[in-house]
């Protein structure tokens, strides 16, 4: 079990922010690109990132078994295939270092400036080379709410959904930062009441709440992951926007499901909060509605309660928050998800992002998209400056938070904030 990392009353000698996302029972691991232009994995505390390819080869980390290049990679995915305990031991490990009471790096000025940066030096990178992206559709409220738009409200759900994890293959490659905008896309449209497509900038870009987690080394081809083993190979979770182009999407999605209105691009947030800093915030997940299947079903709480917002900013305008929602409304969990995606024995290895599916809450001011917020463009959502949006205008920027609070500590992910420009022009010659 994690140990005293997680502990409330532990304090740190860094001097941070009284409501930090990143207090020193965090400890996220993500790359950065240094003010000397290296990159190197590093952690957060407060405002500071941490160089922990400078802490190792300064001999911090002795006694734990790292390579010696481990941390000087542009990725995460050989420390993440290293596996649980070691991710322990480093994580533990660092707690340590920067815990009140230790002074050996507090007091050695040479190290100091080799390892700490301040938040405003450095340049966050994505933080693995994902493999393979799979997206579910785990929220019931965010199914009913498509369902009932788009099918029928009396069944809202199709005959599968409460039985399996549903969810489709995506694409990595367009797998994105916080931070770097993204052009509108264009493609094929059916307008309403036409026969035939035309060709455009989409006009109904909207995004998508969600959270993913990333996996380590899991299974070998043939093997499936047992549900209640299926945490040990979660390293942790990410802020996930999965921008979608809804009017690209209706006429493309039949038979095989989600494609271009999807791949466009998806942003994480950059810093990879761990299982284990998120235990203290343990859940229930929704009771089943349906008898499952006995692979499906797990002991415990699998579920966490991670407070979730959108907010919507104009260019040059204020922002407003357009959504509030938990993580723990999600009717499948991870590990059911992990199961479900391996009971078949597809393999699956370090470095894949599975993403959560739109986040809807039951109440309208929780749902998770704008195409459920303005009820597909039926119901505009005020902005505090003034205007509405029934979806994403060039040049709004979309910023999804996410923090767990109790009575001792607060565990946050940060920003994830992406700025839609409008479609991409080709430079004159
Ligand atoms: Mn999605």
């Amino acid at each position: 079990m994690p140990s005293k990392a997680n502990d409330p009353k532990r304090k740190t000698w860094l001097e941070i922010p009284k409501n930090t996302d990143f207090p020193i029972q965090n400890i996220p691991f993500g790359v950065f690109l240094t003010r000397d232009d290296i990159i190197t994995i590093g952690t957060r505390i407060g405002d500071y990132a941490i160089d922990l390819g400078a802490l190792h080869q300064l001999g911090y980390f002795e006694g734990i078994p790292l390579t010696d290049d481990i941390f000087l990679q542009d990725t995460l995915n050989d420390f993440i295939a290293d596996g649980r305990k070691t991710w322990r031991l480093v994580r533990d490990r660092i707690s340590d270092i920067f815990e009140k009471s230790n002074t050996a790096l507090k007091d050695n000025k040479e190290h100091l400036d080799r390892v700490i940066f301040s938040m405003d030096e450095i340049e966050m990178q994505l933080p693995v080379q994902i493999g393979d992206y799979t997206d579910f559709y785990s929220s019931k409220e965010h199914a009913t709410n498509v369902g009932s738009m788009f099918r029928d409200p009396d069944n809202a759900l199709l005959p599968n959904w409460l039985h399996l994890p549903v969810a489709y293959h995506g694409r990595s490659s367009s797998i994105i930062p916080s931070g770097i905008p993204v052009h509108r896309p264009q493609g094929q449209k059916l307008p309403n009441g036409a026969t035939k497509p035309i060709f455009g900038p989409s006009r109904l870009v909207d995004f998508e709440l969600e959270m993913a987690f990333i996996t380590t080394d899991a299974n070998e081809l043939g093997q499936p992951i047992p549900v209640d083993e299926a945490e040990d190979y979660i390293f942790g979770l990410v802020l996930f926007n999965d921008w979608s182009a809804r009017d690209i999407q209706s006429w493309e999605y039949v038979p095989l499901g989600p494609f271009l209105a999807k791949n466009f691009a998806s942003t994480i947030s950059c810093w990879i909060v761990t299982l284990d800093a998120l235990e203290p915030f343990r859940t229930e997940s929704p009771k089943p509605e349906e008898e499952l299947l006995p692979y499906l079903q797990y002991t415990g709480k699998k579920s966490f309660d991670i407070n979730l917002e959108v907010a919507l900013q104009p260019d040059g305008k204020k922002e407003t928050v357009v959504c509030k929602s938990n993580f723990k409304h999600l009717y499948w969990n991870m590990s059911q998800q992990l199961a479900h995606h391996t009971i078949n024995g597809c393999p699956v290895n370090s470095g894949d992002m599975m993403g959560s599916g739109t986040i809807s809450g039951p109440t309208p001011k929780s749902f998770g998209s704008m195409l459920e917020l303005s009820w597909k463009g039926s119901k505009p959502v005020k902005l505090k400056d003034g205007g509405d949006r029934k979806f994403i205008e060039d040049n709004d920027t979309v910023v999804m938070r996410g923090y767990c609070q109790n009575d001792g500590v607060r565990i946050g992910f940060g920003e994830c904030s992406t700025k839609l420009l409008p479609v991409f022009e080709p430079k004159k010659k």
